[in-house]
């Protein structure tokens, strides 16, 4: 597989050499540097609408080119958020937003495309390692995370809520003073929550810094139990290990089975982007498509697909 994926981007680049030396571009694009531009459509798209997805030389960036001759994007997706990012046990296949952008983010690069199954603990080990090239993993901007990693316009904006069992008898935020919840290792959750709480003057905000804001210290008013993934939290909810299971409402969906409720409230906004390697020259080609394909409808398109307008 991986012979024949060297040897199609070997045929590639010397198709592009051929093309560029002929001085072709591609038919669809009113900019010349979309010939160094392997497949036609989706890139020339987002160049002809939204400047250019390669510099204006013409010239494609090396960390774009890498992935063009590798012959394949890694994109670090999830594997139970339905609409999301959702893999199919029998099939292996994988479906929803953020695999489609993948997929056509692929496409536009002429590329084969690769899934990992990454969780919210995962996510930047693996892109900072360079076993992926991109997460689409319902990966939320932040402020510190963009200190990190960049980050591209967002595709879409989910809120945070928390999952309880019936006979719990929370119905609402107020009801979680003095509760112990679960979040997963490396999500915004817990944050959200106790920030959420704050603000609704039910518990102290004495010590709380969003910066330095750690679950595992934290214990006014309500406490936290990290977990590496959601069905751990899910047992453990109903094992009653903790009272509640707060993350976005995108991932909770799976979990919301007989007998369990959401809270009333929904809170902080969680916008969701591509995340890419801190100062890579792929991340600029992403932000381009991706603020093509907002404006052009296919996000719009992606997301009536799945459900989630
Ligand atoms: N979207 C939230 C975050 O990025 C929740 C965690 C997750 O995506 O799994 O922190």
């Amino acid at each position: 597989m991986k012979r024949f994926s060297k040897i199609v981007a070997a045929a590639l680049t010397l198709t592009m050499s051929a093309m560029l030396l002929a001085g072709c571009g591609d038919s669809g694009s009113d900019s010349g540097a979309s010939a160094a531009q392997p497949s036609a459509g989706t890139a020339s798209a987002a160049s002809t609408e939204s400047g250019s997805a390669a510099p204006s030389d013409g010239a494609v960036d090396p960390d774009v080119q890498a992935i063009i001759d590798r012959g394949v994007l890694r994109v670090g997706v999830k594997n139970a958020v339905e609409g999301f990012g959702f893999q199919d046990t029998l099939t292996g296949e994988y479906s929803g937003l953020e695999i489609s952008i993948a997929e056509k983010i692929a496409e536009s690069l002429g590329v084969d495309i690769e899934f990992t199954t990454v969780t919210a603990a995962t996510r930047t080990e693996l892109l900072d390692s360079g076993d992926i090239d991109c997460v689409l993993a319902t990966f939320t901007i932040t402020d510190e995370r963009k200190e990190s990693w960049d980050f591209s316009t967002p595709y879409y904006t989910d809120h945070v809520t928390v999952l309880v069992e019936d006979k719990s008898g929370i119905d609402s935020l107020a009801d979680l003073v003095g509760k112990k919840v679960g979040v997963s290792s490396g999500s915004t959750s817990a944050r959200s929550l106790t920030s959420a709480m704050i603000d609704a003057g039910l518990i102290s905000g004495d010590g709380f810094d969003a910066e330095t804001f750690d679950p595992a210290l934290w214990t006014e008013g309500v406490s936290f139990q990290q977990y590496d993934d959601y069905p751990a939290i899910s047992t453990a909810l109903s094992a009653g290990e903790v009272d509640a299971f707060c993350v976005d409402k995108s991932i909770l969906a799976i979990y919301h089975t007989d007998g369990r409720s959401y809270i009333e409230e929904e809170f902080a906004p969680q916008d969701y982007g591509v995340a890419t390697t801190k100062g890579s020259g792929f991340s600029a080609y992403v932000e381009d498509l991706i603020t093509a394909w907002l404006a052009d409808g296919t996000i719009a398109g992606f997301i009536s697909e799945n459900n989630l307008d």
